[in-house]
């Protein structure tokens, strides 16, 4: 008999998300909290958690070994009424692949809300809404995309529950539905699948129930735990379908809030608004937060003195789940920070301020790369795991990558793929590898542009490749727990391609701008097309005007003769690098 995840979670007495935490160390990977385990693995679990005095305690079970059944189920009720937390309702983020109906299908689950009001209108004002579905509350946020998600994700403000996927029936799984599928997996969030424009003609739900269930997200009506259902947005049809999904998920989620707790609150949006000033959209997790509070968000800090709710309306205090917009601070806060309650406007004054030094600090400090090491110290796990962002230039070569990477025998280390994908390393990888400490692996891709800066930024761990062989070997050597790749290649800078010459004799000489850092003779080059390696040799001759120069740094303009390619196009990007012996 198979056991889903949250009913052993309740059974057992401890968040779903400890046991999904406590599956992993298992080897069992889960999907979701609806995704069911074998009768053997729940067993498993129920004697590792019960041998655990202190969480066997926090159970309230076997704590009393002595004592008769009947005093045993009075002490379990006990605690069930004193000891857990309200209900609270669910937090629930869509999203899915540009124009497959996000924003129709928010707009069609608002309007539930109308004709419970009775009113003509409603004016969203906030970055969230509170729907009331049959007397009970569901939180939408508005969909910031996945990167928005993942980036909360990252600062620590986790505040979605269920992730909504919508899928156009017509269109099927497109690639931000496969990104948006694996940020909400590597969040470890409840999934829902609506499957939107089920109006259309070219509707095939099948279609996308089988791309997806590839994926990990088997249908229940196959036997397995992933709810789908058919929506048509701009009709407003099956919308009460997927709210009573939703009600079923939370139920089975059992999510929980204390309105006692010290207050714990996140930002989802911010604005800066003439007339009232800086305005935060906040969602709370735990605790009250109420009017007159005095509040440390992050580096700014205030006393609140006004909330609105999402129909723009003040309110005096927001609990568990619920949004509110906060008018009283200083300054206009960035997504995912923290709010918290202290007990003056002085204290929050300081506190703020310490924290504008702690940033400042860190700024200053260029951050490191998360190393090798970082990575794969996993502080809990038995056994650490190389978590893997996997980039090609094509569907073929990322398949064959994939391919040979699971073949790979595992050695210290487990391998565990998050996400992979074709096309140019882009700044949502780099934002998944921050939250999911993972290693961003390019086979003949590279990042372009400013996700250069971002990676910089954040500090993450980016290898690139040409050869299958090259990357496979790495990655062995990795999974064996030899951390250490020989050879480190350090980027120079980049070149943009802003016409071509023909030059007898010489072949094509590219005019171009240095965009960051500096161009040298003789160094290596890549030449990047849309973030693909379209070659990869040396530069020939660098040039200015007549001359020929060593380097052109930043800002000037040069002509580059590269060896042994002449196919070189405007808009082209030339990446200079030199290779470097690690030092151990
Ligand atoms: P988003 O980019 O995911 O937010 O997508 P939108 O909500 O902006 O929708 C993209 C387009 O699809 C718009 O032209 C919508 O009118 C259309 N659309 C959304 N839902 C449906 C639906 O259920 N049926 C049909 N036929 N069109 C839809």
């Amino acid at each position: 008999m198979k056991i889903r995840v949250y009913q052993l979670a309740k059974e057992l007495g401890v968040p779903s998300k400890q046991l999904v935490e406590e599956l992993k160390k298992l080897g069992v990977d889960i999907v979701s909290y609806q995704s069911t385990v074998d009768e053997e693995t729940a067993d498993l679990l129920r004697e590792l958690l019960k041998a655990e005095p202190s969480k066997a305690a926090e159970n309230g079970k076997e704590s009393k070994v002595e004592s008769t059944e009947e005093e045993t189920v009075t002490a379990e009720a006990g605690k069930s009424e004193k000891e857990l937390a309200p209900k609270r309702p669910p937090v629930v983020t869509v999203m899915g692949h540009v124009d497959h109906g996000k924003t129709t299908l928010l707009d069609a689950i608002r309007r539930t809300r109308v004709a419970e009001r009775e009113v003509g209108g409603i004016t969203q004002s906030i970055g969230a809404s509170v729907v009331n579905y049959k007397g009970q509350k569901i939180v939408f946020i508005d969909t910031p995309g996945h990167e928005a998600f993942t980036e909360m994700r990252a600062r620590g403000a986790m505040v979605t529950d269920i992730v909504v996927l919508v899928v156009a029936a017509d269109e099927g799984v497109m690639p931000q539905t496969i990104e948006a599928l694996n940020h909400a997996k590597a969040a470890g969030v409840a999934i829902i699948v609506a499957l939107n424009k089920m109006d259309r003609p070219g509707a095939n739900p099948d279609r996308v129930m089988n791309q997806l269930a590839a994926m990990g997200l088997i249908p229940e009506s196959w036997g397995g735990d992933t709810i789908y259902v058919p929506v048509s947005a701009i009709k407003g049809e099956g919308i009460e379908d997927l709210l009573e999904a939703i009600i079923l998920i939370a139920d089975l989620l059992d999510l929980r809030g204390d309105p006692e707790a010290p207050l714990k609150a996140y930002v989802i949006e911010s604005r800066l608004d003439k007339g009232k000033g800086p305005l935060a959209t906040v969602v709370v997790r735990e605790g009250t937060l109420r009017v007159g509070d005095f509040v440390v968000v992050g580096t700014t800090y205030g006393k609140i003195r006004a909330m609105f709710d999402d129909k723009g309306d003040p309110i005096s205090s927001a609990g568990p789940s619920m949004p509110a917009e906060i008018m009283g601070i200083q300054d206009v806060p960035e997504a995912g920070t923290l709010v918290q309650r202290v007990d003056s406007l002085e204290e929050a004054e300081r506190i703020a301020k310490s924290n504008l030094d702690l940033q400042r600090d860190k700024q200053q400090k260029t951050r490191k790369e998360f190393s090798l090491e970082e990575i794969l110290s996993s502080s809990e796990e038995e056994k650490p795991v190389l978590n893997l962002i996997l980039k090609a230039d094509t569907a073929g070569s990322l398949e064959a990558v994939q391919n040979a990477l699971l073949k790979l025998e595992k050695g210290e280390v487990d391998m565990n793929i998050i996400h992979a994908g074709v096309g140019a390393i882009s700044d949502g990888d780099v934002i998944l590898a921050e939250a999911s400490k993972a290693l961003i692996v390019g086979f003949n891709v590279r990042p372009v542009g400013k996700t250069n800066k971002l990676i910089e930024e954040k500090g993450i761990k980016v290898l690139t490749y040409r050869i299958i062989y090259d990357l496979v070997d790495d990655m062995a050597n990795l999974l064996k727990g030899l951390v250490k790749p020989k050879e480190v290649e350090v980027v120079l800078g980049h070149a943009e391609v802003r016409r071509t010459f023909k030059v007898p004799r010489v072949g094509t000489v590219a005019g171009c701008y240095v965009t960051d850092g500096k161009i040298v003779r003789n160094g290596r080059v890549r030449v990047l097309r849309n973030g693909v390696i379209v070659a990869e040799t040396s530069i020939g001759s660098l040039k200015r005007f007549k001359d020929d120069v060593r380097e052109v740094v930043q800002g000037f303009e040069c002509g580059v003769g590269l060896e042994n390619f002449h196919d070189i196009k405007e808009g082209d990007i030339l990446e200079v690098y030199t290779i470097q012996e690690e030092v151990a």
